[in-house]
């Protein structure tokens, strides 16, 4: 049986930031819980590699939305990843930076 000072669940964006910055201290001790496994894979490190793995379902929770009537009743795929690094890990190197001024 283990111990820690604190117990972030989820190795995504903000878990690991979290994690990291509790880490700092080293006076205290750190638990980080990721359901899904490392972010090693090229796929995850080549730019536009999660697009080829999107389907599989390999490094996400594979959700789907409901029925879209805008897509003709079908559903859409809603990609949240399930890896260390979390959704982050699987945008397939495409960021995109929000402009401060959407935001006021
Ligand atoms: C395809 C795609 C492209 C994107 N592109 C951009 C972009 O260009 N610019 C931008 O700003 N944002 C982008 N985002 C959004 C950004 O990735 C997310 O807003 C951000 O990662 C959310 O951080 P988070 O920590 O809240 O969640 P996540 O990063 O999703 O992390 C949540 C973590 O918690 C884990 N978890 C969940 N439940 C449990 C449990 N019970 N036990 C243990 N672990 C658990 C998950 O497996 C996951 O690793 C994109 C997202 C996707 C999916």
């Amino acid at each position: 049986m283990q111990e820690f000072d604190y117990v972030v669940v989820g190795g995504g964006a903000a878990g690991c930031v979290v994690a990291g910055r509790l880490s700092e201290d080293p006076s205290v001790s750190v638990c980080l819980l990721e359901a899904g496994g490392p972010d090693s894979s090229a796929f995850i490190h080549a730019p536009l590699g999660f697009a080829a793995t999107a389907p599989l379902k390999l490094f996400s929770w594979g959700y789907e939305t409901v029925p879209q009537a805008g897509f003709n009743g079908r559903k859409g795929f809603q990609p949240r990843g399930k890896v260390m690094g979390g959704s982050s890990s699987i945008n397939a190197m495409v960021y995109t930076r929000g402009n401060r001024n959407d935001y006021g």
